[in-house]
Protein backbone atom coordinates (compact mmCIF):
# COMPACT_ATOMS: atom_id res chain seq x y z
CA UNK A 1 0.00 0.00 0.00
CA UNK A 2 2.91 2.47 1.11
CA UNK A 3 5.18 1.84 -1.72
CA UNK A 4 1.86 2.13 -4.37
CA UNK A 5 0.78 5.20 -3.11
CA UNK A 6 4.17 6.78 -3.22
CA UNK A 7 4.59 5.70 -6.74
CA UNK A 8 1.20 7.25 -7.37
CA UNK A 9 2.37 10.50 -5.58
CA UNK A 10 5.39 10.58 -7.77
CA UNK A 11 3.69 10.02 -10.78
CA UNK A 12 1.21 13.08 -9.88
CA UNK A 13 3.89 15.20 -9.07
CA UNK A 14 6.08 14.38 -11.84
CA UNK A 15 3.06 15.22 -14.49
CA UNK A 16 2.72 18.22 -12.78
CA UNK A 17 6.24 19.36 -13.23
CA UNK A 18 6.54 18.22 -16.42
CA UNK A 19 3.36 20.05 -17.70
CA UNK A 20 4.49 22.63 -15.94
CA UNK A 21 8.01 23.00 -17.30
CA UNK A 22 6.33 22.87 -20.90
CA UNK A 23 5.33 26.16 -20.54
CA UNK A 24 6.03 28.78 -17.89
CA UNK A 25 8.04 31.36 -18.32
CA UNK A 26 9.20 30.05 -21.60
CA UNK A 27 7.70 31.54 -24.87
CA UNK A 28 5.23 28.91 -26.86
CA UNK A 29 4.31 29.47 -30.72
CA UNK A 30 1.14 28.45 -31.78
CA UNK A 31 -0.67 28.87 -35.19
CA UNK A 32 -3.17 26.59 -36.81
CA UNK A 33 -3.78 24.61 -39.72
CA UNK A 34 -7.32 25.92 -40.17
CA UNK A 35 -9.29 29.19 -39.35
CA UNK A 36 -12.51 29.24 -37.16
CA UNK A 37 -15.54 30.24 -38.92
CA UNK A 38 -16.53 34.10 -38.10
CA UNK A 39 -19.66 35.82 -39.48
CA UNK A 40 -21.31 39.15 -39.27
CA UNK A 41 -23.97 39.52 -37.54
CA UNK A 42 -26.83 41.99 -37.53
CA UNK A 43 -27.41 43.79 -34.28
CA UNK A 44 -30.74 43.45 -33.38
CA UNK A 45 -33.44 46.85 -33.21
CA UNK A 46 -35.68 45.19 -29.94
CA UNK A 47 -35.28 47.00 -26.65
CA UNK A 48 -37.30 44.51 -25.11
CA UNK A 49 -35.93 41.97 -23.07
CA UNK A 50 -37.54 38.59 -22.49
CA UNK A 51 -34.05 36.08 -22.35
CA UNK A 52 -30.36 36.19 -21.16
CA UNK A 53 -28.07 33.89 -21.87
CA UNK A 54 -24.62 34.44 -19.69
CA UNK A 55 -21.68 32.26 -21.26
CA UNK A 56 -18.52 32.32 -19.28
CA UNK A 57 -15.55 31.09 -20.49
CA UNK A 58 -14.06 29.59 -17.45
CA UNK A 59 -10.14 31.59 -16.62
CA UNK A 60 -10.17 33.32 -20.17
CA UNK A 61 -9.30 36.72 -20.23
CA UNK A 62 -8.00 39.52 -22.50
CA UNK A 63 -4.76 37.94 -23.86
CA UNK A 64 -6.86 34.86 -24.44
CA UNK A 65 -8.87 36.51 -26.73
CA UNK A 66 -7.22 38.49 -28.72
CA UNK A 67 -4.31 35.34 -28.75
CA UNK A 68 -7.12 33.47 -30.77
CA UNK A 69 -8.12 36.57 -33.03
CA UNK A 70 -4.46 36.65 -33.73
CA UNK A 71 -4.40 33.01 -34.57
CA UNK A 72 -8.06 32.93 -36.30
CA UNK A 73 -6.42 35.55 -38.94
CA UNK A 74 -8.03 38.79 -36.99
CA UNK A 75 -11.27 37.25 -37.01
CA UNK A 76 -13.60 36.78 -34.08
CA UNK A 77 -17.27 36.03 -33.43
CA UNK A 78 -16.96 37.82 -30.40
CA UNK A 79 -16.62 41.29 -32.28
CA UNK A 80 -20.07 41.59 -33.30
CA UNK A 81 -20.85 42.37 -29.42
CA UNK A 82 -21.82 45.74 -28.98
CA UNK A 83 -21.08 46.62 -25.87
CA UNK A 84 -17.44 46.00 -23.72
CA UNK A 85 -17.29 46.41 -19.55
CA UNK A 86 -14.76 45.35 -16.78
CA UNK A 87 -15.53 42.98 -13.99
CA UNK A 88 -13.73 42.57 -10.51
CA UNK A 89 -13.18 39.27 -10.13
CA UNK A 90 -11.78 39.57 -5.92
CA UNK A 91 -13.69 37.32 -3.53
CA UNK A 92 -15.02 37.55 0.45
CA UNK A 93 -11.47 36.86 1.62
CA UNK A 94 -8.66 36.74 -1.14
CA UNK A 95 -7.43 39.06 -4.00
CA UNK A 96 -7.23 35.99 -6.36
CA UNK A 97 -10.94 33.56 -6.99
CA UNK A 98 -11.22 30.61 -7.41
CA UNK A 99 -14.04 29.31 -9.58
CA UNK A 100 -16.41 28.27 -6.83
CA UNK A 101 -16.47 31.96 -5.24
CA UNK A 102 -16.40 33.86 -8.88
CA UNK A 103 -19.14 31.41 -9.66
CA UNK A 104 -21.18 32.45 -6.88
CA UNK A 105 -20.85 35.69 -7.53
CA UNK A 106 -22.23 35.34 -11.05
CA UNK A 107 -24.84 32.81 -9.98
CA UNK A 108 -26.04 35.00 -6.42
CA UNK A 109 -24.57 38.45 -6.42
CA UNK A 110 -22.86 37.77 -3.61
CA UNK A 111 -19.14 37.69 -3.04
CA UNK A 112 -18.32 34.32 -0.96
CA UNK A 113 -15.41 33.10 0.60
CA UNK A 114 -12.60 30.96 -1.60
CA UNK A 115 -13.55 27.28 -2.85
CA UNK A 116 -17.32 28.07 -1.93
CA UNK A 117 -20.24 27.12 -4.05
CA UNK A 118 -23.62 28.79 -4.05
CA UNK A 119 -23.34 29.66 -0.33
CA UNK A 120 -22.64 32.93 1.28
CA UNK A 121 -19.09 33.44 3.47
CA UNK A 122 -21.53 31.84 6.74
CA UNK A 123 -22.04 29.11 4.78
CA UNK A 124 -25.93 29.74 3.87
CA UNK A 125 -27.75 28.81 0.89
CA UNK A 126 -28.08 31.45 -1.74
CA UNK A 127 -30.69 31.86 -4.57
CA UNK A 128 -29.55 31.83 -8.13
CA UNK A 129 -30.34 32.66 -11.12
CA UNK A 130 -31.69 30.16 -12.29
CA UNK A 131 -34.30 29.18 -8.76
CA UNK A 132 -34.91 33.16 -9.26
CA UNK A 133 -36.28 33.31 -12.96
CA UNK A 134 -37.89 29.46 -12.56
CA UNK A 135 -39.86 31.50 -9.63
CA UNK A 136 -41.32 33.88 -12.02
CA UNK A 137 -42.02 30.84 -14.11
CA UNK A 138 -39.41 31.34 -16.44
CA UNK A 139 -37.68 28.00 -18.13
CA UNK A 140 -33.67 27.70 -17.15
CA UNK A 141 -30.73 25.60 -18.54
CA UNK A 142 -26.87 25.01 -17.89
CA UNK A 143 -24.65 23.64 -20.80
CA UNK A 144 -20.99 23.20 -19.48
CA UNK A 145 -18.32 21.04 -21.14
CA UNK A 146 -17.17 19.92 -17.99
CA UNK A 147 -18.22 17.57 -14.85
CA UNK A 148 -21.46 18.90 -14.14
CA UNK A 149 -20.06 19.04 -10.25
CA UNK A 150 -17.30 21.22 -11.24
CA UNK A 151 -17.12 24.69 -9.34
CA UNK A 152 -19.32 27.02 -12.25
CA UNK A 153 -22.20 24.76 -12.73
CA UNK A 154 -22.49 24.17 -9.24
CA UNK A 155 -22.87 28.00 -8.39
CA UNK A 156 -25.86 27.56 -10.25
CA UNK A 157 -27.36 24.57 -9.13
CA UNK A 158 -25.70 23.58 -5.92
CA UNK A 159 -25.06 24.69 -2.55
CA UNK A 160 -21.57 23.59 -0.31
CA UNK A 161 -18.34 24.90 1.24
CA UNK A 162 -16.32 22.39 -0.40
CA UNK A 163 -16.54 22.50 -4.27
CA UNK A 164 -15.05 19.15 -4.12
CA UNK A 165 -17.82 17.13 -2.38
CA UNK A 166 -18.64 16.26 -5.72
CA UNK A 167 -21.28 13.47 -4.92
CA UNK A 168 -23.19 15.85 -2.28
CA UNK A 169 -22.89 18.92 -5.15
CA UNK A 170 -24.73 16.52 -7.80
CA UNK A 171 -27.29 15.39 -5.37
CA UNK A 172 -28.50 18.73 -4.55
CA UNK A 173 -29.24 18.71 -8.94
CA UNK A 174 -32.11 16.98 -8.03
CA UNK A 175 -33.84 19.65 -6.13
CA UNK A 176 -32.33 22.97 -8.57
CA UNK A 177 -35.33 22.89 -10.89
CA UNK A 178 -33.32 23.24 -13.90
CA UNK A 179 -34.94 22.30 -17.06
CA UNK A 180 -32.32 21.67 -19.43
CA UNK A 181 -28.82 20.63 -17.81
CA UNK A 182 -25.91 19.50 -20.35
CA UNK A 183 -22.96 18.17 -18.95
CA UNK A 184 -19.86 15.70 -18.15
CA UNK A 185 -19.62 14.13 -14.45
CA UNK A 186 -21.77 11.10 -15.28
CA UNK A 187 -19.70 8.71 -12.40
CA UNK A 188 -20.86 11.13 -9.80
CA UNK A 189 -24.40 10.17 -10.80
CA UNK A 190 -24.32 6.76 -10.90
CA UNK A 191 -21.24 5.08 -9.46
CA UNK A 192 -21.48 6.60 -6.26
CA UNK A 193 -19.93 5.49 -2.75
CA UNK A 194 -23.24 6.29 -0.60
CA UNK A 195 -25.05 3.72 -3.37
CA UNK A 196 -27.83 6.47 -4.76
CA UNK A 197 -28.25 6.33 -8.34
CA UNK A 198 -29.06 10.23 -9.22
CA UNK A 199 -29.86 9.38 -12.71
CA UNK A 200 -32.77 7.52 -11.59
CA UNK A 201 -33.97 9.68 -8.77
CA UNK A 202 -33.86 12.78 -11.37
CA UNK A 203 -35.98 10.18 -13.59
CA UNK A 204 -38.33 9.95 -10.81
CA UNK A 205 -38.68 13.60 -10.23
CA UNK A 206 -39.77 14.29 -13.92
CA UNK A 207 -36.80 14.35 -15.99
CA UNK A 208 -36.13 12.55 -19.46
CA UNK A 209 -32.48 11.07 -19.54
CA UNK A 210 -31.59 10.60 -22.79
CA UNK A 211 -28.83 8.22 -23.69
CA UNK A 212 -26.70 10.14 -26.80
CA UNK A 213 -27.73 13.42 -28.62
CA UNK A 214 -30.03 11.58 -31.36
CA UNK A 215 -32.32 10.50 -27.95
CA UNK A 216 -31.78 13.91 -26.79
CA UNK A 217 -32.98 15.36 -30.18
CA UNK A 218 -36.52 13.48 -30.37
CA UNK A 219 -37.05 15.27 -26.66
CA UNK A 220 -38.91 18.49 -27.51
CA UNK A 221 -40.56 19.44 -24.36
CA UNK A 222 -40.34 19.02 -20.08
CA UNK A 223 -37.10 18.22 -18.12
CA UNK A 224 -34.21 16.88 -20.06
CA UNK A 225 -30.90 15.95 -18.47
CA UNK A 226 -28.31 15.21 -20.74
CA UNK A 227 -25.05 13.45 -19.13
CA UNK A 228 -22.89 11.16 -20.96
CA UNK A 229 -19.24 11.63 -20.27
CA UNK A 230 -17.72 9.89 -17.29
CA UNK A 231 -15.73 12.85 -16.22
CA UNK A 232 -15.46 16.11 -18.30
CA UNK A 233 -15.85 16.18 -22.26
CA UNK A 234 -13.11 15.71 -24.02
CA UNK A 235 -11.05 18.32 -26.12
CA UNK A 236 -12.38 20.08 -29.12
CA UNK A 237 -11.24 18.43 -31.74
CA UNK A 238 -12.41 14.97 -30.33
CA UNK A 239 -16.13 16.25 -29.21
CA UNK A 240 -16.76 17.95 -32.50
CA UNK A 241 -18.94 20.82 -32.41
CA UNK A 242 -20.90 19.43 -29.15
CA UNK A 243 -20.94 22.54 -27.15
CA UNK A 244 -22.54 24.63 -29.78
CA UNK A 245 -24.87 22.13 -31.28
CA UNK A 246 -26.17 21.52 -27.62
CA UNK A 247 -26.30 25.29 -27.01
CA UNK A 248 -28.17 25.99 -29.88
CA UNK A 249 -30.40 22.99 -29.30
CA UNK A 250 -31.21 24.78 -25.35
CA UNK A 251 -31.80 27.67 -27.05
CA UNK A 252 -34.93 26.40 -29.18
CA UNK A 253 -35.92 24.10 -26.05
CA UNK A 254 -36.30 26.81 -23.60
CA UNK A 255 -37.73 29.54 -26.29
CA UNK A 256 -40.58 27.39 -26.25
CA UNK A 257 -41.98 29.15 -23.01
CA UNK A 258 -43.43 32.11 -23.61
CA UNK A 259 -42.39 33.78 -20.37
CA UNK A 260 -38.82 33.41 -21.51
CA UNK A 261 -35.55 31.84 -20.37
CA UNK A 262 -32.28 31.91 -18.87
CA UNK A 263 -29.95 29.85 -20.00
CA UNK A 264 -26.03 29.74 -18.71
CA UNK A 265 -23.43 28.23 -20.87
CA UNK A 266 -19.75 27.56 -19.64
CA UNK A 267 -16.76 26.67 -21.70
CA UNK A 268 -15.25 24.89 -19.07
CA UNK A 269 -11.87 23.77 -20.22
CA UNK A 270 -10.36 26.79 -21.33
CA UNK A 271 -8.62 27.08 -17.63
CA UNK A 272 -7.73 23.75 -17.46
CA UNK A 273 -5.11 24.44 -20.37
CA UNK A 274 -4.17 28.04 -18.66
CA UNK A 275 -3.42 25.52 -15.47
CA UNK A 276 -1.26 23.13 -17.02
CA UNK A 277 0.39 26.23 -19.26
CA UNK A 278 -0.62 24.59 -23.04
CA UNK A 279 -1.86 27.08 -25.90
CA UNK A 280 -2.23 25.16 -28.50
CA UNK A 281 -4.99 23.61 -26.94
CA UNK A 282 -6.27 26.42 -25.25
CA UNK A 283 -6.53 28.44 -28.18
CA UNK A 284 -8.64 25.77 -29.54
CA UNK A 285 -10.98 25.82 -26.42
CA UNK A 286 -11.22 29.48 -26.63
CA UNK A 287 -12.09 29.36 -30.77
CA UNK A 288 -14.82 26.72 -30.06
CA UNK A 289 -16.05 28.96 -27.50
CA UNK A 290 -16.34 31.89 -30.32
CA UNK A 291 -18.07 29.27 -32.88
CA UNK A 292 -20.36 28.91 -30.21
CA UNK A 293 -20.47 32.63 -29.20
CA UNK A 294 -21.15 33.18 -32.72
CA UNK A 295 -24.47 30.64 -32.84
CA UNK A 296 -25.77 32.09 -29.88
CA UNK A 297 -25.63 35.95 -30.75
CA UNK A 298 -27.34 34.45 -34.53
CA UNK A 299 -30.31 33.07 -32.74
CA UNK A 300 -30.21 36.01 -30.58
CA UNK A 301 -30.21 38.83 -33.47
CA UNK A 302 -33.38 36.27 -34.75
CA UNK A 303 -35.22 36.43 -31.97
CA UNK A 304 -34.75 39.94 -31.10
CA UNK A 305 -35.56 39.77 -27.33
CA UNK A 306 -32.53 38.43 -25.92
CA UNK A 307 -29.55 39.47 -24.07
CA UNK A 308 -25.98 37.85 -24.30
CA UNK A 309 -23.38 38.50 -22.16
CA UNK A 310 -20.07 36.76 -22.45
CA UNK A 311 -17.55 37.30 -19.70
CA UNK A 312 -15.03 34.95 -17.41
CA UNK A 313 -14.91 34.66 -13.59
CA UNK A 314 -11.15 34.95 -13.98
CA UNK A 315 -8.09 35.20 -15.79
CA UNK A 316 -5.89 31.61 -16.09
CA UNK A 317 -2.00 31.01 -16.54
CA UNK A 318 -1.27 34.75 -16.32
CA UNK A 319 -0.66 34.73 -19.90
CA UNK A 320 0.73 37.26 -22.07
CA UNK A 321 1.57 37.71 -25.68
CA UNK A 322 5.42 38.58 -26.53
CA UNK A 323 5.19 38.30 -30.31
CA UNK A 324 3.96 36.24 -33.29
CA UNK A 325 2.90 37.62 -37.16
CA UNK A 326 -0.43 38.83 -38.30
CA UNK A 327 0.35 37.71 -41.58
CA UNK A 328 0.57 34.15 -40.66
CA UNK A 329 -1.66 33.89 -37.65
CA UNK A 330 1.33 32.79 -35.26
CA UNK A 331 1.31 33.95 -32.10
CA UNK A 332 4.03 33.83 -29.00
CA UNK A 333 2.86 33.10 -25.73
CA UNK A 334 4.18 33.18 -22.06
CA UNK A 335 2.39 31.69 -19.25
CA UNK A 336 3.74 33.24 -15.95
CA UNK A 337 1.92 30.43 -13.32
CA UNK A 338 0.16 27.73 -13.19
CA UNK A 339 -2.64 29.32 -11.08
CA UNK A 340 -5.30 31.87 -11.66
CA UNK A 341 -4.19 35.80 -11.95
CA UNK A 342 -5.22 38.68 -10.87
CA UNK A 343 -7.11 40.89 -13.32
CA UNK A 344 -10.23 42.37 -14.33
CA UNK A 345 -12.04 40.05 -16.76
CA UNK A 346 -13.90 42.09 -19.81
CA UNK A 347 -17.78 41.53 -20.02
CA UNK A 348 -19.13 41.71 -23.57
CA UNK A 349 -23.04 42.17 -24.51
CA UNK A 350 -25.32 41.83 -27.58
CA UNK A 351 -28.73 42.29 -27.79
CA UNK A 352 -31.48 44.50 -25.98
CA UNK A 353 -30.08 46.10 -22.62
CA UNK A 354 -25.93 45.31 -23.81
CA UNK A 355 -25.51 49.07 -22.86
CA UNK A 356 -26.23 48.71 -19.26
CA UNK A 357 -22.93 46.13 -19.10
CA UNK A 358 -20.41 49.32 -20.16
CA UNK A 359 -18.33 50.19 -17.50
CA UNK A 360 -16.03 48.98 -14.52
CA UNK A 361 -17.92 47.07 -11.68
CA UNK A 362 -17.82 43.90 -9.43
CA UNK A 363 -19.01 40.77 -10.70
CA UNK A 364 -21.77 40.61 -8.56
CA UNK A 365 -23.19 43.59 -10.29
CA UNK A 366 -23.47 40.89 -13.41
CA UNK A 367 -26.01 39.26 -11.44
CA UNK A 368 -27.56 42.43 -10.29
CA UNK A 369 -28.09 43.66 -13.79
CA UNK A 370 -29.55 40.19 -15.28
CA UNK A 371 -32.13 40.38 -12.39
CA UNK A 372 -33.26 44.06 -12.80
CA UNK A 373 -32.92 43.21 -17.11
CA UNK A 374 -35.59 40.25 -16.37
CA UNK A 375 -37.39 41.72 -13.82
CA UNK A 376 -36.70 38.57 -11.18
ZN1 LIG B 1 -12.70 29.36 -13.20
Amino acid sequence: MKISGLLIVWYLFGNIFYVAAQGRDREIKVSLDEQSAVKQIEIPKNRKIKNVVLMIGDGMSLTHMYSAWAVNKRRLNLENCQAVGLAKTCCYDRLITDSGAAGTALATGHKTRYHFVGVDPEGKPLQTLTDLATAKNKSTGIVVTCRLNDATPAAFCAHNTDREAAEAIIADYVHCGVDFIFGGGKRYFDERSDGRNILEEMQRAGYQIPADKAGLDTIKKGKVLAVWDKHDLPRPGVRKEILSEISSKALDFLAQNKKGFFLMIESSQIDDYGHSNQLKPLMEEILDFDRTVGKVFEWAARDGQTLVIVTADHETGGLTLVGGSLENGEIVGKYSTGDHSGVMVPVYAFGPGAEKFTGIYENTDIFLKIKELLKL
